[in-house]
């Protein structure tokens, strides 16, 4: 099964994609995980891509290519692969056709007016990736893994903005782009977790 999910920041891309690459044993390609590693380890990469992310704009495309490319040839992404956060712009999308071909491009589709309170309000593992919402959290620690739980420094209403405009710009063509593939399944992403998984479940099953 090779996936991608698109739509705007704080749509649960990251959330359901968690769930999808564990239901049907795919490995999960987050290319913005990805570039938080290189931060993390302190690379020339990381610290590129740090300023970047931090004022809301996105990595240059032949970093992300190159990243994404040599990330395909690993061996957990033999039974199957989830891009999340890729492809982010047209450029980016046509290089991945050059590599592989999608079985389906998941759309999940959320007003804007709903996304800035769900990127302020979210949290993230810093040791398993996962991701929360504040209001609904128990604990202070990961429910996944007991890991500590953060806000990233580009969730903040400033940043949100400038990604939300990128997203408009750069990366929602990338719905059309897909579409006259045929490939385009649309999920409204405003409902809970789980009706959403069950939706994305429906759509995946048939495949
Ligand atoms: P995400 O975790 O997917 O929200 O990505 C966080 C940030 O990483 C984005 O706002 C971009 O700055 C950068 N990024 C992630 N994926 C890409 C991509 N495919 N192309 C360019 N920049 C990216």
């Amino acid at each position: 099964m090779q996936l991608m999910f698109l739509g705007p920041p704080g749509a649960g891309k990251g959330t359901q994609a968690q769930n999808a690459c564990v239901k049907y044993d795919i490995a999960h390609i987050s290319t913005g995980d990805m570039l938080r590693a290189e931060i993390k380890k302190g690379t020339e990469l990381g610290s590129k891509a740090k300023k970047l992310i931090e004022a809301g704009k996105l990595v240059p495309d032949d970093i992300i290519i190159g990243m994404v490319e040599s990330r395909l040839k690993q061996d957990d992404c033999r039974n199957g692969f989830l891009l999340d956060g890729f492809p982010r712009t047209l450029e980016q999308a046509k290089a991945l056709d050059g590599i592989v071909s999608l079985d389906k491009c998941i759309n999940i589709v959320v007003p804007n007016k709903h996304l800035v309170a769900r990127i302020c309000d979210r949290r993230v593992c810093t040791e398993c990736n996962g991701t929360f919402a504040l209001k609904l959290l128990e604990s202070d620690q990961c429910e996944l893994c007991g890991g500590s739980l953060i806000q990233r420094a580009d969730d903040t209403e400033e940043t949100v903005l400038s990604r939300i405009s990128v997203y408009e710009t750069q990366t929602k063509p990338l719905v059309d782009y897909y579409r006259k593939k045929g490939i385009v399944a649309d999920i409204d992403g405003t409902g809970s977790i789980e009706s959403v998984t069950k939706d994305i479940d429906r759509v995946l099953d048939k495949i």
